[in-house]
Protein backbone atom coordinates (compact mmCIF):
# COMPACT_ATOMS: atom_id res chain seq x y z
CA UNK A 1 0.00 0.00 0.00
CA UNK A 2 1.39 2.97 -1.16
CA UNK A 3 0.31 6.92 -0.52
CA UNK A 4 0.30 9.68 -3.18
CA UNK A 5 3.53 12.06 -2.00
CA UNK A 6 1.25 15.03 -2.24
CA UNK A 7 -2.26 14.02 -0.73
CA UNK A 8 -3.23 11.15 1.48
CA UNK A 9 -4.59 9.05 -1.37
CA UNK A 10 -3.76 5.56 -0.94
CA UNK A 11 -3.11 2.98 -4.19
CA UNK A 12 -6.02 1.39 -2.90
CA UNK A 13 -8.48 3.37 -4.66
CA UNK A 14 -10.16 2.00 -7.56
CA UNK A 15 -9.24 2.97 -11.17
CA UNK A 16 -6.30 5.42 -9.54
CA UNK A 17 -2.95 5.55 -10.80
CA UNK A 18 0.26 7.31 -9.81
CA UNK A 19 3.12 8.95 -11.83
CA UNK A 20 6.51 9.85 -10.04
CA UNK A 21 4.75 8.85 -6.52
CA UNK A 22 1.60 11.60 -7.23
CA UNK A 23 -1.63 10.54 -7.69
CA UNK A 24 -3.61 10.96 -11.25
CA UNK A 25 -6.55 13.50 -8.88
CA UNK A 26 -3.21 15.77 -7.75
CA UNK A 27 -1.97 16.00 -11.39
CA UNK A 28 -5.09 16.82 -12.44
CA UNK A 29 -6.12 19.64 -9.86
CA UNK A 30 -2.70 20.94 -10.80
CA UNK A 31 -3.39 20.93 -14.50
CA UNK A 32 -6.45 23.68 -13.69
CA UNK A 33 -3.56 26.30 -13.18
CA UNK A 34 -2.49 25.90 -16.84
CA UNK A 35 -5.87 25.61 -18.10
CA UNK A 36 -6.83 28.19 -20.45
CA UNK A 37 -10.36 29.16 -18.21
CA UNK A 38 -11.29 32.51 -20.39
CA UNK A 39 -11.12 29.84 -23.81
CA UNK A 40 -12.94 27.75 -21.91
CA UNK A 41 -15.69 30.19 -20.85
CA UNK A 42 -16.51 30.95 -24.42
CA UNK A 43 -16.65 27.71 -25.51
CA UNK A 44 -19.50 27.35 -22.79
CA UNK A 45 -21.28 30.69 -24.14
CA UNK A 46 -21.41 29.51 -27.50
CA UNK A 47 -22.75 26.34 -26.16
CA UNK A 48 -25.40 28.31 -24.45
CA UNK A 49 -25.84 30.64 -27.25
CA UNK A 50 -26.61 27.68 -29.50
CA UNK A 51 -30.20 27.04 -26.93
CA UNK A 52 -30.75 30.06 -25.39
CA UNK A 53 -34.43 31.26 -25.89
CA UNK A 54 -34.44 28.81 -28.56
CA UNK A 55 -37.44 27.09 -27.11
CA UNK A 56 -39.14 30.75 -26.95
CA UNK A 57 -40.44 30.98 -22.84
CA UNK A 58 -39.78 27.22 -22.63
CA UNK A 59 -36.44 25.68 -21.05
CA UNK A 60 -33.23 26.23 -22.08
CA UNK A 61 -31.42 23.33 -21.08
CA UNK A 62 -31.81 20.76 -17.64
CA UNK A 63 -29.39 20.76 -14.93
CA UNK A 64 -28.69 17.20 -12.42
CA UNK A 65 -28.97 18.58 -9.26
CA UNK A 66 -28.81 17.25 -5.72
CA UNK A 67 -29.67 20.35 -3.85
CA UNK A 68 -26.01 20.34 -2.92
CA UNK A 69 -23.47 23.03 -2.65
CA UNK A 70 -22.18 21.80 -6.18
CA UNK A 71 -25.87 21.86 -7.11
CA UNK A 72 -26.03 25.54 -5.75
CA UNK A 73 -22.83 26.37 -7.70
CA UNK A 74 -24.21 25.18 -10.92
CA UNK A 75 -27.50 26.75 -10.96
CA UNK A 76 -26.06 29.74 -10.07
CA UNK A 77 -23.33 29.56 -12.87
CA UNK A 78 -26.15 28.87 -15.75
CA UNK A 79 -28.89 31.04 -14.29
CA UNK A 80 -26.69 34.21 -13.12
CA UNK A 81 -23.87 33.85 -15.00
CA UNK A 82 -25.11 32.44 -18.47
CA UNK A 83 -28.30 34.15 -18.35
CA UNK A 84 -29.93 30.24 -19.38
CA UNK A 85 -33.51 29.53 -18.31
CA UNK A 86 -32.93 25.98 -16.97
CA UNK A 87 -35.22 23.30 -15.35
CA UNK A 88 -33.28 21.39 -12.32
CA UNK A 89 -33.73 17.49 -12.61
CA UNK A 90 -33.71 15.98 -9.00
CA UNK A 91 -33.18 11.84 -7.86
CA UNK A 92 -34.93 12.44 -4.41
CA UNK A 93 -34.19 10.77 -1.58
CA UNK A 94 -35.59 8.27 0.60
CA UNK A 95 -34.58 9.89 4.27
CA UNK A 96 -34.10 13.81 3.02
CA UNK A 97 -32.78 15.65 6.31
CA UNK A 98 -34.64 18.89 6.78
CA UNK A 99 -31.18 20.36 5.67
CA UNK A 100 -31.40 18.97 2.12
CA UNK A 101 -34.87 19.83 1.79
CA UNK A 102 -34.50 23.12 2.71
CA UNK A 103 -31.48 22.99 0.60
CA UNK A 104 -33.07 21.90 -2.87
CA UNK A 105 -36.29 23.80 -2.09
CA UNK A 106 -33.97 27.30 -1.89
CA UNK A 107 -32.85 26.11 -5.53
CA UNK A 108 -36.15 27.46 -6.65
CA UNK A 109 -36.65 29.83 -4.22
CA UNK A 110 -33.38 31.14 -5.26
CA UNK A 111 -32.49 31.10 -8.12
CA UNK A 112 -36.58 31.34 -9.35
CA UNK A 113 -35.60 27.72 -11.09
CA UNK A 114 -38.76 24.77 -11.70
CA UNK A 115 -37.63 21.66 -9.92
CA UNK A 116 -38.68 17.96 -11.65
CA UNK A 117 -37.92 15.75 -8.76
CA UNK A 118 -37.77 11.82 -9.25
CA UNK A 119 -38.75 10.03 -5.64
CA UNK A 120 -37.00 6.28 -6.05
CA UNK A 121 -39.34 3.73 -5.70
CA UNK A 122 -39.96 2.56 -2.00
CA UNK A 123 -40.17 -1.15 -2.33
CA UNK A 124 -37.46 -1.41 -5.06
CA UNK A 125 -35.08 0.40 -2.65
CA UNK A 126 -35.51 -1.54 -0.22
CA UNK A 127 -35.14 -4.97 -1.51
CA UNK A 128 -32.12 -3.19 -3.78
CA UNK A 129 -30.69 -1.79 -0.50
CA UNK A 130 -30.36 -5.32 1.40
CA UNK A 131 -28.79 -7.11 -2.14
CA UNK A 132 -26.21 -4.34 -2.82
CA UNK A 133 -24.25 -4.61 0.12
CA UNK A 134 -24.91 -8.69 0.27
CA UNK A 135 -23.69 -8.66 -3.01
CA UNK A 136 -21.21 -6.12 -3.97
CA UNK A 137 -21.11 -3.96 -0.39
CA UNK A 138 -22.49 -0.53 -2.05
CA UNK A 139 -26.20 -0.43 -0.77
CA UNK A 140 -26.71 2.91 -2.61
CA UNK A 141 -26.39 0.83 -6.36
CA UNK A 142 -30.10 2.01 -6.78
CA UNK A 143 -29.93 5.45 -6.18
CA UNK A 144 -26.38 6.18 -8.14
CA UNK A 145 -27.83 4.15 -11.01
CA UNK A 146 -31.01 6.89 -10.95
CA UNK A 147 -29.21 9.55 -10.61
CA UNK A 148 -27.11 8.50 -14.05
CA UNK A 149 -29.91 7.96 -15.92
CA UNK A 150 -33.17 9.83 -14.68
CA UNK A 151 -31.45 13.13 -16.01
CA UNK A 152 -30.76 11.84 -19.45
CA UNK A 153 -33.63 10.47 -19.65
CA UNK A 154 -35.59 13.44 -18.74
CA UNK A 155 -34.02 15.79 -20.60
CA UNK A 156 -35.19 14.08 -23.79
CA UNK A 157 -38.67 13.41 -22.35
CA UNK A 158 -38.82 17.19 -22.59
CA UNK A 159 -37.18 17.85 -25.57
CA UNK A 160 -34.15 19.43 -24.29
CA UNK A 161 -30.85 19.02 -25.85
CA UNK A 162 -28.41 20.91 -23.42
CA UNK A 163 -27.71 19.01 -20.10
CA UNK A 164 -25.61 19.82 -16.99
CA UNK A 165 -23.69 18.07 -14.94
CA UNK A 166 -21.20 19.06 -12.36
CA UNK A 167 -18.16 16.98 -12.13
CA UNK A 168 -16.46 14.87 -14.34
CA UNK A 169 -15.77 12.21 -11.35
CA UNK A 170 -13.85 10.12 -13.49
CA UNK A 171 -11.61 12.35 -14.50
CA UNK A 172 -10.64 14.73 -11.85
CA UNK A 173 -10.18 11.82 -9.12
CA UNK A 174 -8.56 8.94 -11.16
CA UNK A 175 -10.70 6.51 -13.35
CA UNK A 176 -11.12 4.54 -16.74
CA UNK A 177 -10.91 7.80 -19.04
CA UNK A 178 -7.82 10.16 -18.32
CA UNK A 179 -8.90 12.52 -21.10
CA UNK A 180 -10.49 15.59 -19.82
CA UNK A 181 -13.58 16.28 -22.28
CA UNK A 182 -16.93 18.46 -21.92
CA UNK A 183 -19.09 15.70 -22.57
CA UNK A 184 -20.57 13.44 -20.43
CA UNK A 185 -22.28 11.30 -23.24
CA UNK A 186 -20.01 8.51 -21.72
CA UNK A 187 -20.71 9.28 -18.13
CA UNK A 188 -22.31 5.67 -17.85
CA UNK A 189 -19.54 3.97 -18.48
CA UNK A 190 -16.97 5.52 -15.58
CA UNK A 191 -18.18 2.39 -13.50
CA UNK A 192 -19.61 4.22 -10.65
CA UNK A 193 -22.61 2.38 -11.93
CA UNK A 194 -21.62 -1.42 -12.26
CA UNK A 195 -23.84 -2.41 -15.05
CA UNK A 196 -25.34 -5.28 -12.60
CA UNK A 197 -29.01 -5.50 -14.14
CA UNK A 198 -28.70 -9.38 -14.71
CA UNK A 199 -27.87 -10.38 -11.32
CA UNK A 200 -30.45 -7.91 -9.69
CA UNK A 201 -33.32 -10.04 -11.40
CA UNK A 202 -31.41 -13.33 -10.75
CA UNK A 203 -33.49 -14.50 -7.71
CA UNK A 204 -37.26 -13.18 -9.09
CA UNK A 205 -37.47 -10.61 -5.99
CA UNK A 206 -37.19 -7.67 -9.02
CA UNK A 207 -38.73 -7.39 -12.31
CA UNK A 208 -37.47 -6.00 -15.55
CA UNK A 209 -40.22 -2.67 -15.04
CA UNK A 210 -38.94 -2.55 -11.36
CA UNK A 211 -35.53 -1.68 -13.05
CA UNK A 212 -36.32 0.19 -16.34
CA UNK A 213 -35.77 3.79 -14.62
CA UNK A 214 -32.14 2.76 -13.52
CA UNK A 215 -31.68 1.99 -17.50
CA UNK A 216 -29.48 4.09 -19.32
CA UNK A 217 -30.35 5.56 -22.79
CA UNK A 218 -27.73 3.86 -25.18
CA UNK A 219 -25.36 6.01 -26.82
CA UNK A 220 -27.25 5.55 -29.65
CA UNK A 221 -30.38 6.91 -28.35
CA UNK A 222 -29.12 10.35 -26.52
CA UNK A 223 -27.14 10.71 -30.13
CA UNK A 224 -30.54 10.15 -32.05
CA UNK A 225 -32.34 12.70 -29.62
CA UNK A 226 -28.96 15.18 -30.58
CA UNK A 227 -28.22 15.51 -26.69
CA UNK A 228 -25.47 17.20 -25.26
CA UNK A 229 -24.65 16.42 -21.80
CA UNK A 230 -21.66 18.34 -20.39
CA UNK A 231 -19.48 18.48 -17.73
CA UNK A 232 -19.30 22.46 -15.75
CA UNK A 233 -16.14 21.33 -14.28
CA UNK A 234 -14.60 21.83 -17.94
CA UNK A 235 -15.91 25.15 -18.33
CA UNK A 236 -15.05 26.44 -14.76
CA UNK A 237 -11.98 26.01 -12.53
CA UNK A 238 -13.77 23.31 -9.77
CA UNK A 239 -13.08 23.59 -6.28
CA UNK A 240 -16.12 22.02 -3.74
CA UNK A 241 -14.70 24.42 -1.00
CA UNK A 242 -14.99 27.45 -3.46
CA UNK A 243 -18.49 26.05 -4.46
CA UNK A 244 -19.34 25.79 -0.95
CA UNK A 245 -18.78 29.34 -0.03
CA UNK A 246 -20.42 30.32 -2.95
CA UNK A 247 -23.41 28.30 -2.32
CA UNK A 248 -23.57 30.27 0.97
CA UNK A 249 -23.94 33.24 -0.04
CA UNK A 250 -27.07 31.84 -2.49
CA UNK A 251 -28.61 29.97 0.94
CA UNK A 252 -27.35 26.59 1.19
CA UNK A 253 -27.27 24.90 4.42
CA UNK A 254 -24.67 22.81 5.80
CA UNK A 255 -25.71 20.11 8.07
CA UNK A 256 -24.07 20.97 11.28
CA UNK A 257 -27.35 23.19 12.62
CA UNK A 258 -29.45 19.73 12.16
CA UNK A 259 -26.94 16.73 13.23
CA UNK A 260 -23.49 16.14 13.49
CA UNK A 261 -22.12 13.30 11.76
CA UNK A 262 -19.24 10.90 13.00
CA UNK A 263 -16.53 9.73 10.73
CA UNK A 264 -16.65 13.02 7.89
CA UNK A 265 -14.33 16.62 9.03
CA UNK A 266 -16.89 18.39 7.39
CA UNK A 267 -20.77 19.07 7.75
CA UNK A 268 -20.91 20.25 4.22
CA UNK A 269 -20.88 17.76 1.58
CA UNK A 270 -23.42 15.29 0.94
CA UNK A 271 -25.58 16.32 3.37
CA UNK A 272 -29.59 15.69 1.74
CA UNK A 273 -29.87 12.01 3.06
CA UNK A 274 -28.07 10.33 5.95
CA UNK A 275 -28.39 6.71 4.76
CA UNK A 276 -26.99 7.50 1.56
CA UNK A 277 -23.15 7.85 2.94
CA UNK A 278 -23.28 4.16 4.00
CA UNK A 279 -21.75 3.53 0.62
CA UNK A 280 -19.07 5.92 0.90
CA UNK A 281 -17.77 4.10 4.17
CA UNK A 282 -17.97 0.78 2.80
CA UNK A 283 -14.77 2.13 0.90
CA UNK A 284 -13.16 1.88 4.71
CA UNK A 285 -13.07 -1.62 5.00
CA UNK A 286 -12.54 -2.73 1.39
CA UNK A 287 -10.10 0.03 0.22
CA UNK A 288 -8.95 1.53 3.84
CA UNK A 289 -9.86 4.90 3.08
CA UNK A 290 -13.56 6.79 3.34
CA UNK A 291 -14.75 10.00 2.98
CA UNK A 292 -12.89 11.84 5.43
CA UNK A 293 -9.50 10.93 3.45
CA UNK A 294 -11.36 12.13 -0.11
CA UNK A 295 -12.09 15.29 1.38
CA UNK A 296 -8.92 15.86 3.49
CA UNK A 297 -6.28 15.54 0.10
CA UNK A 298 -9.56 18.13 -1.37
CA UNK A 299 -8.23 20.55 1.01
CA UNK A 300 -4.44 19.37 0.62
CA UNK A 301 -4.89 20.05 -3.19
CA UNK A 302 -6.29 23.37 -2.76
CA UNK A 303 -3.96 24.62 0.26
CA UNK A 304 -6.56 24.64 2.64
CA UNK A 305 -4.19 22.83 4.99
CA UNK A 306 -1.12 20.55 4.82
CA UNK A 307 -0.47 16.85 4.56
CA UNK A 308 0.53 16.86 8.06
CA UNK A 309 -2.41 18.86 9.36
CA UNK A 310 -4.65 16.37 8.07
CA UNK A 311 -3.13 12.47 8.92
CA UNK A 312 -4.50 12.72 12.65
CA UNK A 313 -7.98 13.81 10.99
CA UNK A 314 -8.38 11.79 8.83
CA UNK A 315 -6.48 8.60 11.37
CA UNK A 316 -9.64 9.60 13.66
CA UNK A 317 -12.52 9.79 11.29
CA UNK A 318 -12.56 7.53 8.42
CA UNK A 319 -12.78 4.34 10.53
CA UNK A 320 -16.20 5.53 12.15
CA UNK A 321 -19.49 4.23 10.27
CA UNK A 322 -21.62 7.10 11.90
CA UNK A 323 -24.54 5.58 13.87
CA UNK A 324 -27.50 7.80 12.26
CA UNK A 325 -26.17 5.50 8.98
CA UNK A 326 -26.42 2.53 10.50
CA UNK A 327 -29.65 3.38 12.46
CA UNK A 328 -31.60 4.44 9.46
CA UNK A 329 -30.43 1.50 7.40
CA UNK A 330 -31.81 -0.99 9.91
CA UNK A 331 -34.93 0.93 10.41
CA UNK A 332 -35.39 1.04 6.57
CA UNK A 333 -34.25 -2.98 5.56
CA UNK A 334 -35.67 -4.27 8.79
CA UNK A 335 -31.88 -5.92 9.94
CA UNK A 336 -30.76 -6.64 13.22
CA UNK A 337 -27.48 -5.04 13.94
CA UNK A 338 -25.43 -8.10 14.67
CA UNK A 339 -26.56 -9.61 10.86
CA UNK A 340 -25.42 -5.92 9.65
CA UNK A 341 -21.99 -6.12 10.98
CA UNK A 342 -21.66 -9.50 10.01
CA UNK A 343 -22.52 -8.42 6.62
CA UNK A 344 -19.96 -5.85 6.54
CA UNK A 345 -17.15 -7.95 8.35
CA UNK A 346 -17.11 -9.74 4.55
CA UNK A 347 -15.99 -6.46 3.56
CA UNK A 348 -12.47 -6.05 5.53
CA UNK A 349 -10.25 -6.51 3.18
CA UNK A 350 -7.72 -8.60 5.37
CA UNK A 351 -4.73 -7.61 3.34
CA UNK A 352 -5.15 -4.09 5.26
CA UNK A 353 -7.33 -5.15 8.63
CA UNK A 354 -7.15 -8.00 11.28
CA UNK A 355 -10.04 -8.83 13.33
CA UNK A 356 -9.71 -9.49 16.97
CA UNK A 357 -11.70 -12.76 18.93
CA UNK A 358 -14.16 -10.11 19.83
CA UNK A 359 -14.99 -9.06 16.13
CA UNK A 360 -13.52 -5.54 16.66
CA UNK A 361 -10.97 -4.81 13.26
CA UNK A 362 -7.53 -3.10 13.75
CA UNK A 363 -5.63 -1.24 10.82
CA UNK A 364 -2.71 -2.82 9.68
CA UNK A 365 -1.25 -0.20 8.06
CA UNK A 366 -0.31 3.58 9.18
CA UNK A 367 -2.54 6.50 7.61
CA UNK A 368 0.08 8.93 4.69
CA UNK A 369 3.12 6.13 5.50
CA UNK A 370 1.98 2.55 4.21
CA UNK A 371 1.58 -0.78 5.89
CA UNK A 372 3.04 -1.41 9.46
CA UNK A 373 3.11 -5.07 9.59
ZN1 LIG B 1 -2.54 12.96 -4.59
Amino acid sequence: MKYCKKCLMPDTRPGIRFVDGVCVACIHYEKQHTTNWEKRRQELEKLCEKYRGKYGNGYDCAIAVSGGKDSHFQVYYVKEVMKMNPVLLAVGNIDWTETGRKNLANLSDTFNCDIISMIPNHHVTRILAKKALVEIGGPTWYADALIYAYPYRMTMKLGLKLLFYGEDVNYTYGGKYDEETPSALLQFKNDVVKPLWDKWLMDGDLTEKDLESTRQPTLEECRKAGLEPVYMSYFVPWDSYHNYEVAKRWGFRQLIHEYVREGTIEQYNQVDSIGYLINNWLKYPKFAHASATEMACRWIRAGMKTRDEMIPMVKQCDKHLDQGIVDAFLAFTGMRPHNFWSIVDKWYNPQFFRQDRDGVWHEKFEVGIGMKE
